[in-house]
């Protein structure tokens, strides 16, 4: 691109040779691992095969794979770590579905032991990227996993899970969520238990997907900073999803972070517009159809066809991050892309896990310092991970 080769940044002494914005940002990701605060990886292990879990071996992330996610494009994108998500499965047993997720993810590690390897605190995550290997922090996203159970909090903490985010997109016996009724106006009584349990064990209370209500409430008791794993700015794009500017505020006091999405009807009030009009249609084409999704989806490629999804593009996720610090401060803002876990229109320039370095070139040729987006990059997730170690009390026999 003719622009980055245009920008460059004179460093030390008259004599010293420019440097192509390019190299600066390789070298600031040597120094700061770059942490994505989700990455849903596993779900394709776990939606290929309804009957159960597929082998370690199935899916192979050592070459390009048909997702987002594989080992050649996460190093592409100087991944240093991220939250891998695990759980998902709705099982009678929750402590299984939760142990054989977990025991998945460690299989697939495994199997990479130069490329990935999974960390439980952050100076794990920080021995593994001296070591050259990308981290991996566990965490379940919805909170109706634990089932309603403390003991099974802290099975979940016991079988590595340092993340969890209290919803997912429907209310549930912890709090209201973004999405579905509110039942508690906030954070239930049974939420307050969770929350003061995970700050007791050292886990990261992750407020994407909670109601506004909820993460207020959550804020007035977490004895740690909190993460917002994957949400961006509401003023920029309406999606309830993301996080209004009075939120931002209170996460900086808290000392949290909101790390950006790379979902593109978060991004643009454009593309949440349209994919609004696209949900609200299929739902009156499963209606008609009797629930019969091949066919609605026949009839949804016809809509999809005459109405064509307003492009999202790089520039826009990097006005969602500018947003963010200018809100909440340069200390309150990381990265979350959601790569494997978002539908299949993806953002212009921000296409999988290889792209990290690109957004970082746009936000330096916006001036960002090396400094400031050392912060971005990781740095504000260290200082929050930390906090959270700090303050967690020994455990105590489960
Ligand atoms: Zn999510």
């Amino acid at each position: 691109m003719i622009a980055i080769s245009l920008l460059v940044l004179l460093s030390g002494g008259a004599a010293a040779a420019p440097v192509s914005v390019g190299s600066r940002i390789d070298a600031l990701l040597k120094q700061t691992p770059l942490v994505d605060g989700h990455n849903d990886l596993l779900l394709h292990y776990l939606t290929e095969d309804e009957k159960g879990l597929l082998p370690a071996t199935a899916y192979d992330i050592g070459k390009p794979t048909v997702g987002q996610v594989d080992l050649p494009r996460l190093r592409a994108g100087r991944v240093g770590a991220a939250i891998f998500t695990v759980g998902f499965m709705a099982e009678a047993d929750r402590e299984k579905g939760i142990r054989d997720s977990t025991g998945l993810f460690r299989e697939l590690a495994a199997r990479h032991p130069k490329d990935l390897t999974v960390v439980t605190d952050g100076a794990g995550l920080r021995a593994a990227f001296q070591a050259g290997r990308i981290a991996a922090l566990l965490g379940l996203e919805g909170g109706d996993q634990i089932g309603g159970s403390l003991a099974l909090l802290r099975a979940a903490y016991r079988h590595g899970v340092r993340a969890m985010t209290l919803t997912w997109d429907d209310t549930n016996d912890i709090g209201d969520a973004n999405a579905g009724a509110a039942r508690f106006d906030g954070l239930s009584p049974f939420g307050v238990e969770v929350v003061r349990e995970m700050n007791r064990l050292g886990m990261l209370v992750d407020l994407s997907h909670a109601a506004d209500a909820t993460a207020f409430d959550v804020l007035e008791l977490a004895r740690a900073p909190v993460i917002l794993s994957h949400s961006n700015a509401r003023a920029l794009c309406p999606a309830p999803r993301n996080v209004p500017d009075a939120l931002l505020r209170r996460v900086a006091t808290n000392g949290g972070i909101v790390m950006v999405t790379f979902v593109a009807y978060f991004t643009t009030r454009e593309h949440w517009a349209w994919y609004e009009r696209g949900d609200a249609y299929w739902a009156v084409l499963m209606a008609r159809h009797g629930n019969d999704r091949p066919a609605a989806r026949k009839d949804m490629a016809v809509w999809e066809a005459e109405n064509p999804a307003p492009p999202v593009r790089l520039t826009d996720v990097a006005d969602h991050i500018d947003h963010i610090r200018k809100v909440a401060g340069i200390d309150h803002v990381g990265l979350g892309a959601d790569f494997d876990g978002m539908e299949s229109y993806r953002i212009a320039g921000l296409e999988d896990t290889s792209r990290f370095p690109a957004l970082f070139e746009e936000l330096a040729r916006r001036g960002w310092s090396d400094a400031e987006l050392r912060k971005l990059a990781g740095e504000n997730f260290l200082r929050v991970l930390a906090a959270v170690e700090r303050q967690a009390l020994p455990t105590v026999a489960p």
